[in-house]
């Protein structure tokens, strides 16, 4: 979705998002801007019913709320957008099959008019008739010109149209499935690519699914402030999108939540590639925007499990997160594995 609100909007916007957005809990980050700067603007009236009903309560809303709200009225609505888009083009495509078919049945008129003039007259070619067979042919060749030009425009119309809602459908497919801060896949493109490649001939088997979650990362927040934290996402981002280029799909699949789906990986291999993100993180170095002053580091615990014949995604991706478990219960900054399922 695309905001449209000129500079001058968008500052009375902010000056009215302020005085309710202190009033919670959640902190002043991009999440929960977004929540009240659509519910002030008046743009998402499911939104801002869910806030009024959730503020009749008069407790403060919470980070973790902001959140789903978000999940469940900002980015689950451009997934509808998106649907609604498929929609449109499919019907105008329809249409547009129709109204060709129907020409199709008038040019197929024209013919046989065509041919039962000559008929007419080969049987009798009287002056006549042949003025009759000539003020017909000439009524037909006309009306024949006028649904030339209306299929023309119409056919015109649609071409427009077509290129406009593929635009816009390709606008809103990329942001239905990238996720904005860190520009790689979100939950949702992660999960269409793993189901692309359960459909696949290849199917999950042998393919590796690496999930990951930063450690700590309240206390980067609280300890530094949500600008910074998002800063901190976005080079973990990057180094997940590093790690895989051209061998497989990063997501960010959740507020600090990572996710690599390498297809055709054994589970060394992947074990080997998160153990490499592992250490690429805990090298990194959180630095001060202002004087590049090194104030710490952060890292992060991954779970790595391959694909077993006949398994789910579900399956799959619950065995990852197992293993993510586990390594967070073993202390943290590093990789388990799991052991491939029977
Ligand atoms: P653990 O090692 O157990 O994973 O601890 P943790 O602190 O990382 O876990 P917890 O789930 O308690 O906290 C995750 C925090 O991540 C809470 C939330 O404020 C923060 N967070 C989630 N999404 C974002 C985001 O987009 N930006 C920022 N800055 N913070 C986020
Ligand atoms: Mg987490
Ligand atoms: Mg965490």
């Amino acid at each position: 979705m695309r905001y449209i609100e000129s500079k001058e909007q968008s500052a009375e916007l902010l000056r009215l998002t302020l005085p309710l957005m202190v009033r919670q809990t959640a902190a002043y980050h991009p999440i929960s801007y977004t929540i009240w700067y659509e519910h002030v603007a008046g743009i998402n009236p499911p939104l801002s019913s869910a806030l009024a009903a959730r503020l009749e309560t008069n407790e403060p809303l919470s980070d973790d709320e902001a959140y789903r709200l978000y999940a469940r009225h900002v980015s689950e609505r451009d997934a509808a957008v998106l649907d609604h888009l498929q929609q449109r083009l499919q019907d105008l495509l329809d249409d547009t099959a129709r109204t060709i078919n129907s020409a199709g049945e008038d040019s197929g008129h024209f013919t046989r008019t065509l041919r039962e003039s000559r008929s007419d007259l080969e049987q009798e070619a009287t002056t006549a008739k042949i003025q009759q067979v000539i003020s017909r042919l000439l009524s037909e060749a006309l009306r024949m010109e006028t649904m030339t030009q209306i299929l023309a425009e119409k056919l015109d119309g649609s071409t427009r149209e077509v290129r406009a809602l593929t635009e816009q459908l390709q606008r809103a497919q990329t942001e239905a499935v990238i996720d904005p801060l860190c520009g790689i896949h979100n939950r949702r493109g992660f999960l269409r690519e793993a189901k692309a490649l359960l459909e696949s001939s290849a199917g999950l088997e042998g393919s590796a699914i690496v999930l990951a979650d930063v450690d700590h990362f309240k206390q980067v927040n609280d300890t530094y402030g949500h600008l910074l934290g998002d800063k901190v996402l976005r080079s973990v981002g990057g180094i997940f999108r590093e790690s895989v280029k051209e061998v497989g799909v990063a997501a960010r699949v959740g507020g600090e939540e990572f996710a690599l789906l390498l297809p055709s990986t054994t589970l060394q291999a992947a074990r080997s590639l998160a153990e490499q993100i592992r250490a690429a993180v805990a090298r990194g170095r959180i630095q001060r925007e202002k004087n590049k002053e090194d104030i710490g580091s952060i890292t992060v615990s991954l779970g790595v499990a391959v694909g077993a014949a006949g398994e789910t995604l579900d399956m799959l991706m619950f065995r990852a997160d197992r293993a993510l478990y586990s390594a967070k219960r073993a202390g943290r900054n590093q990789v388990c594995v799991e052991a491939p399922s029977a």
